[in-house]
């Protein structure tokens, strides 16, 4: 019992400085800049955040959300994603059954790439080819040694099986309703494949459902025109996370209609 309040905390802490880098991410690699160099910055005053100024969640909270600098306001985003990012973290480990399971990683690897891509998706419209190429091959090798630690090569089947059930049909969309569908969200979704296997199926049934309800919402409430472009990477993510942490429960409950 100790010991398992022990390392979520480690595991929440550690997704909290995860997701204190998924902000420099975020903010950098849309524009191509380094993710090391220069050290944080103050983006109205440019100027660089000492390290007990760059706590995750703790230091907007002791600086109420100000630069000690200019004292311009620092974007809730920051605090947000970090929480998020720990949060899942957190969801993960408890997934895993509170253990040092070989899926941790991998999983731990979906859910980061997750938030930075969502993120970037809603701020610019865009997800980044320098995130989701890199990323594809990493997934692959780490559920490759998945499959070694269990020895059990189906592993690596259901993973390109998962692939394929995420970027044939969003691809084909994408080449028929260029103006609909973005070849990104087939790239994400052959991602997020990758690690759910036969449930990037559940993934990409909760992406439409919560993409056309919330679309649908946006329309009436904001007034917004079928034209305009909504970000569908958030939506592809949330059926990701849907289909990761219910998946199996989800699967059994359809079956169980029939
Ligand atoms: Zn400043």
């Amino acid at each position: 019992m100790f010991h398992t309040i022990y390392f979520s905390a480690v595991v929440f802490l550690f997704g909290l400085v995860v997701g204190s880098f998924n902000n420099v991410a975020i903010f950098r690699i849309p524009e191509s800049k380094s993710l090391w160099t220069p050290r944080s910055f103050c983006p109205q005053c440019g100027k660089t955040i000492v390290w007990h100024d760059n706590l995750p969640l703790l230091s907007y909270a002791i600086l109420h959300g100000q630069c000690r600098n200019c004292h311009e306001s620092i974007s809730a985003r920051y605090p947000l994603v970090e929480l998020i990012t720990g949060l899942l973290y957190l969801a993960v480990f408890a997934k895993c059954g509170f253990t040092w399971k070989a899926e941790l990683l991998p999983y731990l690897f979906m859910v980061t790439v997750l938030v930075i891509v969502s993120v970037i998706d809603i701020q610019m419209q865009i997800i980044p080819n320098k995130i989701i190429y890199p990323a594809i091959p990493i997934g692959l090798a780490a559920m490759g040694i998945v499959a070694l630690v269990r020895g059990d090569g189906n592993i690596i089947l259901r993973s390109l099986i998962g692939f394929a059930i995420g970027a044939v049909p969003l691809g084909l969309l994408a080449l028929l309703i260029p103006k609909g569908m973005g070849m990104g969200d087939a790239k994400l979704a052959a991602f997020t494949g990758i690690f759910l296997g036969y449930y990037q199926a559940i993934a990409l049934f909760f992406g439409f459902l919560l993409g056309s309800i919330l679309g649908i919402l946006l329309m009436v409430l904001g007034g917004k025109g079928r034209k305009s472009r909504i970000p569908f990477g958030p939506y592809l993510a949330a059926g990701a996370l849907i289909a990761l942490f219910w998946g199996p429960a989800i699967w059994d409950f359809y079956r169980n209609l029939f």
